[in-house]
């Protein structure tokens, strides 16, 4: 098989080839930067989350975007139960833990699925970047669905994006669509700022380290795409229990392990761009 080009479908292909479309900057914003994984349950809100709030720590002003229209996480990671107020057309951030949000999840029940077709998306895409007050920010953080889909055409095309970092765990049916993905932004020609090995061991009362899912995939595949590898974030329960409770674990005690290295992974891509 062409690792180079494994399933991008020729749909794809020709979209990304059709240069004439102008892309927007997102008002009030310095750089936007996305998250992205291929597949679900990855961990890519709770990363999205925690390096967020990590980059506001180094001092950095700092937007949160939920852009999974169809599963939003935003409202239960970091606890948001109000709707957000409106001038005009234009919808006003809702501030949490000093991060100006916005997620789908705001303006619907919580339980409500999302029906909608892609021109739908799409459209609430534009409404996201287009007319929310996002105000004086560094960076905002994209909150990608899993996958190559709509959302992830319409950000490419339409939206100045500045970088994507991609998360991933290390098992190989994972790593199989992150090379789609991985070759969807380079087709795109989106920067990819590196790749993230979430869930990359776990460590024993006894100490020992235990590689559940296989060991350095992510690198690997870093490694034969020539993307910089970012880092690991190990499997620890702190990390579930409080994104459960709504204060994600770099804002409950940034002196926790996991903190410390949500901190350092900040620092690298604040120094890519400021
Ligand atoms: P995604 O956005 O990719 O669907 P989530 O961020 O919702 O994934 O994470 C899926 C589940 O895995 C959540 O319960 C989350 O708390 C948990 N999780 C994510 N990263 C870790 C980690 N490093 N260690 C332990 N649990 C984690």
């Amino acid at each position: 098989m062409n690792n180079k080009n494994p399933g991008l479908n020729d749909e794809l292909k020709v979209k990304a080839q059709s240069k004439n479309i102008k892309k927007n900057p997102i008002n009030g914003t310095k750089y936007t930067i996305a998250i992205s994984s291929a597949k679900g349950g990855v961990g890519k809100s709770t990363f999205a989350t925690n390096i967020s709030l990590a980059l506001k720590k180094l001092g950095c002003k700092i937007g949160l975007l939920d852009a999974d229209i169809y599963g939003p996480s935003l409202p239960k990671l970091f606890s948001i139960n109000e709707k957000p107020t409106s001038e005009g057309n234009i919808l006003n951030p809702i501030i949490k833990y000093n991060i100006q949000c916005m997620s789908i999840g705001f303006l619907t029940e919580e339980q409500t699925p999302m029906i909608w077709r892609g021109p739908m998306v799409t459209s609430a895409i534009r409404t996201f970047t287009q007319k929310v007050a996002w105000k004086d920010l560094d960076f905002i953080i994209v909150d990608m669905p899993p996958g190559t889909g709509d959302t992830q055409l319409t950000f490419s095309q339409e939206i100045n994006m500045d970088g994507v970092i991609i998360i991933s765990t290390p098992q190989e049916i994972a790593l199989q669509d992150v090379k789609r993905g991985i070759n969807m932004f380079d087709k795109l020609g989106v920067k990819i700022i590196g790749l993230v090995d979430n869930m990359s061991h776990f460590i024993g009362d006894d100490g020992k380290k235990y590689a559940i899912f296989g060991q350095g995939g992510v690198k690997r595949t870093a490694d034969e795409f020539k993307k910089d590898f970012l880092g690991e974030i190990p499997i620890n329960s702190d990390i579930g229990k409080l994104g459960d409770e709504g204060m994600p674990i770099v804002e409950k005690d940034s002196e926790h392990e996991i903190s410390k290295i949500y901190l350092s992974l900040a620092k690298k891509i604040k120094s890519v761009y400021l």
